[in-house]
């Protein structure tokens, strides 16, 4: 089996880069994989250079820093803002015998309330997803918000506290060379892999695949990680309705700014949520996971701002403005010194849950795989898989092809 990677080098998106700071592109933060076929794989690419770490997120809303997440940390948060997030929260656990939610919107309302949604929730959806959370469905949710109860609601909004209420309470990162050394371990076992081969076009009559430099390979089977999207693009002899389905799917996209400063612990959170008028959604601090992701006496920052066809990026403007927030917001000192930016966008980052998701999926997939050809990981099963899934995906794709033999 032979591997096509559109991309010059390996793991492009998580390899470090920088001259005086080093940064981490992409926010990848964690490595959470309780699947004991997952553990054994990752603890092979890895040879022990895994650290285990307690989260410790921070939301910035009102002008101020909280305790992520703010639903049981809201100690500090205006006191009109808590006491409307807890009114709606009561009103909202009394009404939970009424029709259960089909949009993101009515899911915020249902379990948290009118005041955590209007005030947080919407707020952060809107900016993240760019959509508005009524065109989005609540199947991509699962376990990645927490739901409190009313006593942890209030202890937290009474006392301070750190509380590791999270989708994850602890986690695991490289203790060298961030997430490039899940890609490093890998690249090392193989030397099938074909840099620079992107696929253009591939014609399921003959089950011939072209590239992009002209060179061509017939296939039996294939499994592939490209976006369905980018896929029914390349495949001139799908019918007109998998064309369509594919037209239905959407997905945000990322412009990463990844900063070097030199100043050491620039943040005492690993990352942070902002719901403002900021052009950046989150921000992490690489630096922060290990110290080996920066220099010493330095410190790294990695900045996402989500765009989409529905909200295009106005990139001048967008880095003009993070520039100016990060120094609203305190991130940034007036005397501190940038030692290094680069800045990355990322066409597929987050797929959009709507109500066209799964039956499109659905319709693409069953006519790629009737054509031999197995669509695999985050954007080839179009889903919200984190990496420890995506290796699921892929051992999936790999089983299935194999007994299609
Ligand atoms: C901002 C962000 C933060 C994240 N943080 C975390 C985290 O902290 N922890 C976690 O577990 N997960 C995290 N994830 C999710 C994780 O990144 C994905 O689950 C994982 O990278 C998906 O792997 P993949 O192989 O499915 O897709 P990708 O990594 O996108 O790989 C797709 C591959 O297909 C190739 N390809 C595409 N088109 C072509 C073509 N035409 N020809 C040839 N090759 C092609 C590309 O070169 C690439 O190698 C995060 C995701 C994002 C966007």
């Amino acid at each position: 089996m032979r591997y096509s990677k559109a991309r010059p080098r390996p793991g492009v998106y998580a390899v470090r880069s920088g001259k005086k700071a080093l940064s981490l592109i992409t926010g990848h933060t964690f490595i959470s994989a309780k699947n004991e076929y997952v553990r054994k794989f990752i603890n092979r690419l890895q040879k022990g250079n895994l650290h285990e770490l307690k989260s410790h997120a921070g939301q910035y809303s009102f002008d101020r820093y909280l305790q992520f997440p703010y639903t049981v940390n809201m100690h500090g948060a205006p006191v009109e803002v808590i006491k409307e997030c807890i009114s709606g929260y009561v009103e909202a656990i009394h009404k939970k015998n009424k029709k259960k939610p089909r949009t993101y919107h009515d899911w915020c309302l249902y379990n948290f309330g009118k005041g955590y949604a209007k005030h947080f929730m919407f707020p952060y959806a809107n900016k993240v997803w760019t959509v508005n959370p009524k065109r989005m469905t609540v199947d991509w949710i699962g376990k990645r918000i927490i739901l409190p109860s009313l006593e942890q609601i209030l202890e937290g909004a009474l006392h301070k506290s750190d509380k590791l209420m999270n989708y994850i309470t602890t986690f695991e990162y490289p203790v060298k060379d961030g997430m490039s050394s899940m890609i490093s371990g890998l690249t090392k076992r193989t030397n099938k892999i074909n840099y620079n081969k992107k696929v253009t076009n591939i014609d399921i009559k003959n089950k011939k695949i072209t590239f992009q430099d002209g060179t061509s390979s017939y296939y039996e089977k294939v499994i592939s990680t490209i976006a369905l999207p980018d896929m029914l693009k390349i495949i001139p002899d799908a019918p007109s309705s998998v064309r369509e389905a594919a037209k239905r799917l959407i997905h945000n996209s990322l412009l990463y700014v990844n900063i070097g400063v030199d100043r050491p612990n620039i943040s005492k959170f690993q990352w942070i949520y902002f719901d403002g008028d900021e052009p950046f959604n989150r921000i992490h601090f690489p630096s922060n996971l290990s110290r080996h992701n920066a220099p010493k006496g330095a410190s790294a920052i990695n900045i996402e701002i989500a765009y989409s066809r529905f909200r295009p990026l106005h990139k001048e403007r967008a880095l003009d403005q993070t520039m100016k927030k990060l120094k609203s917001t305190g991130i940034l000192k007036p005397s501190d010194k940038i030692l290094f930016q680069n800045n990355i966008e990322q066409k597929y980052a987050y797929v959009i849950f709507d109500k066209y998701r799964q039956a499109s999926v659905n319709i693409i997939r069953n006519f790629l795989w009737k054509h031999d050809i197995k669509t695999s990981g985050r954007f080839g099963e179009w889903d919200y898989l984190w990496m420890d899934q995506s290796i699921m995906s892929g051992k999936r794709a790999a089983e299935a092809v194999q007994e299609k033999r």
